[in-house]
C-alpha cells in the first residue's frame, strides 16, 4: 500500500489525510522524501547546462515537495497531538533533518551555480521578487558556511547537528516539567476560585487520573489560580513550580543545555566572520545591530520599571491591609493586582468570562477580516489530526483563498503556548498553491468555552498571523506569508489585536454564555479603560527576557548562563517581585531553536509598528478604513518577504515610527 504522507492527496483542498495516516508511516515516508530531495538537489547542482535562473534558484524552489509535505503533517502533529512515538520520531528526524539541510547550504556545486547568477544578475532580466530570492538564496549558503573550507567546514556540520539535538531535548524537557508537575487540592482550599478555574482544575485532574481538583502549569489554569487563590502558602507552591521549570535537577534539567547551546552559537557565529552570534543574526533583521536593540529595550525599560515599583508599593499596602505582614512576593503580585483592577476599574475576570465565549471571539476575528479585507468562512468537514480540530474554507469574491483550520483547547499531549503555522504556504511557482494554516492554542476546554480577555487577545494574536499567511500574493514559497525578516513577522498579529479594542466588536461579539445578553456598557468601558492596567509588570517581565537573551549573545558565550541572568537583572535593577518571562530554563524561544534567539526583543520592535500602524486608521477616522486595509494588504499583508522590512513598512505608512507611539499605547508616556 502507497504511504498515505506520500501519496496524492485527493482531500478537499489536499488537506493532509490525517485520518489514513498511522504513526508508522511516518518514518519510512521521511526517508523516502530526504531521499527524493537528496536525488533533486544533485540533479541540480550536477547540470551540465550553464546556471540560469530557471535551472538553478527555482528548480531549488521547486524541490522538496515530498519532504515539506510530511514534515507539514508531522510538525503538526508533534506540537499540537504528541505522543512517546512521536517524541521518539522527533528526536530522531531532528538530527537527520540538520544535517540534510546543512548538506545542502554546503553543498560547493550549488553554492558554485548560485553564486555565478549572483554575480551575473543585472544580466538575467529578474524580476524585482525574483532578484530577491536570488540575494536571499545566495544568502542563506553564505550564512550557512557553503563558502568555508576543510575543518571548518566539518565543524559547522557538527555544530549545527548538535544544535538541533539540544533545541528539541530543551522543549521535552520543558514538556516533561510541565507534564509531571502538579498539585492537588483539597475542596476546602478552591474557596475564592471562580468557577471557571475550579472546572478547568477538575478537569485536569481527570485527565491526570486524580480524584479532585488539581492545580497544572498550564497557564490556562496556573495564571487564574494566582490571581484568585487567596490561599498565600498554596500560591507559592504553584509559583515555585512554574518558574522553576526545566530547572529541577535530574534528567529533564535545562540549565546545562542552555550553557552548551550559547557556546556552540558563538562559535558558529565566529567561525563566519562575525564577533558575536547577535552581529551574524542581526544582519537579516529589520533592526540590524545589537546596539539598535539595546537602546529600543531600554528606552521602555526605564518608565516601565518606575511604572512597576509604584504599582508594588500599592499592592504591599493592599496585602499589609490583609493582616500580612512582610514584603510582597512574587506569587502576591497576581492576586493583589487582580484585586486592584477589581477595585480601581471593578473588572471581575470571572464576571467578564462569560462574555467572551470561543465560538463568539472566533465569529469576531471572522468578521473583522470580512470588514477588512473582504474574507468569508465556511466550516469544512474534513478529517482532522484531533476531534477538537475545526476546519474553514476561507473564500473572496467566491475564489477559494485558503484553509483555516483552528486547534483552540489544552491537552496534555499540546506543547504550552499558542502558534500559528502554514501546513501549506502560498505559491504560484511551480504551481499555483492556496494555503492551509493553523492556529493552535491552549485554552481551556469547556462547553461553552470560555475566555479570559488575555485569551481572546491571544486568538486575535494568532489570527493575525494567520492573515499574512493567507492573504499572501507571491510568486515563490520561500518568501511567502510570514517567512519576513523575525522583527517584522509579529507586526501583523500584533497590530490584529488592536481590531479587539475596537468598541464595536466587543458591542456585537462580547455576548453572555447563558442569556445572550450583550455585554452590558460600563463593563464593556471597563474592559477597554482597564487595557493599560499591569502595564509596568508586563513590559518589565518582557524587556528584563529580551535583555538577557540579547546579553547571551552580543558577547562571549556565558560558562554560567544563569550567574549572567543574575547578574542582568542585578544590573538592571530587577524588581524582586517581578520575574523574567521566560527565565533562561523555560525560555523555549530562545533555545528550542534559533528563532528568537538574540531576538526576543522583536515583539517589542513589532508592537512599535503595530501602535503607529494602527495609528494610521484611528486618524483615518474609521478602524475599518478601506483605503488603509487595502494599504495594509497590499503593502505589508500580501507581499512576505518579496522587499526588505523598512521598505514595506515606509510604503504603508510613509515614514518609519518611533518608541513614543509605544509607549503611549502602553500607558507609559510621562
Ligand atoms: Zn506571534
Amino acid at each position: 500500500m502507497t504511504n498515505p504522507l506520500l501519496s496524492q492527496w485527493d482531500t478537499p483542498f489536499e488537506i493532509a489525510p490525517f485520518n489514513r495516516i498511522e504513526d508508522t508511516d511516518f518514518a519510512p515516508a521521511f526517508k523516502q522524501a530526504l531521499a527524493e530531495h537528496n536525488a533533486e538537489i544533485a540533479a541540480i547542482a550536477g547540470n551540465a547546462e550553464a546556471p540560469t535562473f530557471a535551472n538553478t534558484i527555482e528548480a531549488l524552489e521547486a524541490a522538496g515537495d515530498a519532504l515539506h509535505k510530511v514534515l507539514s503533517v508531522f510538525y503538526t502533529v508533534a506540537g499540537a497531538d504528541s505522543n512517546p512515538e512521536r517524541e521518539k520520531l522527533q528526536r530522531d528526524f531532528s538530527p537527520k533533518l540538520a544535517a540534510h539541510y546543512a548538506a545542502i547550504s554546503s553543498n560547493k556545486a550549488l553554492f558554485q551555480r548560485v553564486e555565478d547568477l549572483w554575480l551575473r544578475k543585472d544580466e538575467l532580466g529578474l524580476s524585482a521578487e525574483q532578484e530577491r530570492v536570488l540575494m536571499l538564496t545566495r544568502r542563506g549558503f553564505v550564512r550557512a558556511g557553503a563558502a568555508l573550507e576543510g575543518d571548518a567546514d566539518t565543524r559547522m556540520a557538527a555544530i549545527k547537528g548538535r544544535l538541533a539535538t539540544l533545541g528539541t531535548e530543551f522543549t521535552q524537557n520543558l514538556l516533561a516539567d510541565e507534564r509531571d508537575w502538579f498539585m492537588e487540592v483539597a475542596e476546602d482550599d478552591l474557596e475564592g476560585l471562580p468557577d471557571f478555574v475550579t472546572g478547568a482544575m477538575r478537569a485536569a485532574g481527570a485527565e491526570k487520573g486524580v480524584d479532585g481538583p488539581i492545580v497544572t502549569t498550564s497557564r490556562s489554569i496556573i495564571t487564574p489560580f494566582l490571581q484568585f487563590s487567596p490561599r498565600r502558602n498554596l500560591r507559592e507552591k504553584a509559583y515555585k513550580a512554574f518558574v522553576s521549570r526545566g530547572a529541577n535537577g535530574g534528567d529533564h534539567d535545562n540549565r546545562d543545555i542552555a550553557a552548551e547551546i550559547l557556546k556552540l552559537r558563538e562559535e558558529r557565529a565566529k567561525l563566519l566572520g562575525y564577533d558575536n552570534f547577535a552581529a551574524y543574526k542581526l544582519e537579516t533583521e529589520m533592526a540590524k545591530t545589537p546596539e539598535k536593540v539595546e537602546e529600543l529595550l531600554l528606552a521602555v525599560w526605564q518608565p516601565a520599571k518606575a511604572r512597576a515599583e509604584e504599582d508594588a508599593k500599592v499592592l504591599e499596602t493592599m496585602m499589609h491591609e490583609d493582616g500580612i505582614n512582610g514584603d510582597l512576593e512574587a506569587w502576591d503580585w497576581h492576586y493583589y493586582a487582580a484585586r486592584r483592577r477589581k477595585a480601581e476599574h471593578d473588572l471581575d475576570e470571572a464576571a467578564l468570562k462569560p462574555y467572551l465565549q470561543l465560538d463568539r471571539m472566533i465569529e469576531a476575528a471572522f468578521a473583522c477580516a470580512n470588514r477588512l479585507f473582504g474574507l468569508e468562512f465556511a466550516p469544512l468537514d474534513v478529517a482532522l489530526y484531533h476531534p477538537d480540530c475545526r476546519a474553514w474554507d476561507v473564500t473572496r469574491n467566491g475564489k477559494h483563498i485558503a484553509v483555516f483550520i483552528g486547534d483552540y483547547f489544552a491537552r496534555g499531549s499540546k506543547r504550552s503556548g499558542a502558534w500559528c503555522s502554514a501546513m501549506r504556504a502560498q505559491a504560484k511557482f511551480p504551481k499555483e498553491q492556496a494555503p492551509v494554516v493553523i492556529n493552535v492554542c491552549n485554552f481551556a476546554k469547556a462547553d461553552p468555552a470560555l475566555l479570559s480577555y488575555d485569551d481572546a487577545r491571544t486568538l486575535f494574536h494568532e489570527f493575525g498571523h494567520a492573515l499574512h499567511q493567507m492573504l499572501s500574493d507571491v510568486t515563490y514559497e520561500s518568501i511567502s506569508g510570514t517567512s519576513v525578516a523575525r522583527d517584522f513577522v509579529e507586526l501583523p498579529s500584533q497590530l490584529f489585536e488592536h481590531w479587539l479594542e475596537v468598541p464595536e466588536v466587543l458591542e456585537e461579539f462580547a455576548t453572555h454564555a447563558e442569556t445572550n445578553e450583550p455585554m452590558p456598557k460600563t463593563m464593556l468601558d471597563k474592559v477597554l479603560g482597564a487595557a493599560n492596567f499591569d502595564q509596568g509588570f508586563q513590559t518589565v517581565e518582557y524587556v528584563a527576557s529580551a535583555l538577557v537573551d540579547l546579553e547571551f549573545h552580543k558577547g562571549a558565550a556565558p560558562a554560567d548562563p544563569m550567574a549572567m541572568q543574575a547578574d542582568v537583572l542585578d544590573r538592571l535593577g530587577m524588581p524582586k517581585q517581578i520575574a523574567m518571562r521566560h527565565a533562561t530554563p523555560q525560555f523555549a524561544h530562545v533555545f528550542s531553536g534559533d528563532g528568537y534567539s538574540s531576538g526576543y526583543y522583536s515583539y517589542m520592535w513589532s508592537e512599535v509598528m503595530d501602535a503607529d500602524a494602527f495609528e494610521a486608521f484611528e486618524e483615518a477616522g474609521d478602524p475599518f478604513d478601506p483605503e488603509m486595509a487595502r494599504a495594509l494588504e497590499d503593502n505589508i499583508l500580501s507581499t512576505g518577504g518579496s522587499r526588505e522590512a523598512e521598505e514595506l513598512y515606509t510604503a504603508f505608512r510613509g515614514r518609519m515610527p518611533g518608541v513614543e507611539a509605544l509607549l503611549k499605547g502602553r500607558g507609559l508616556a510621562a
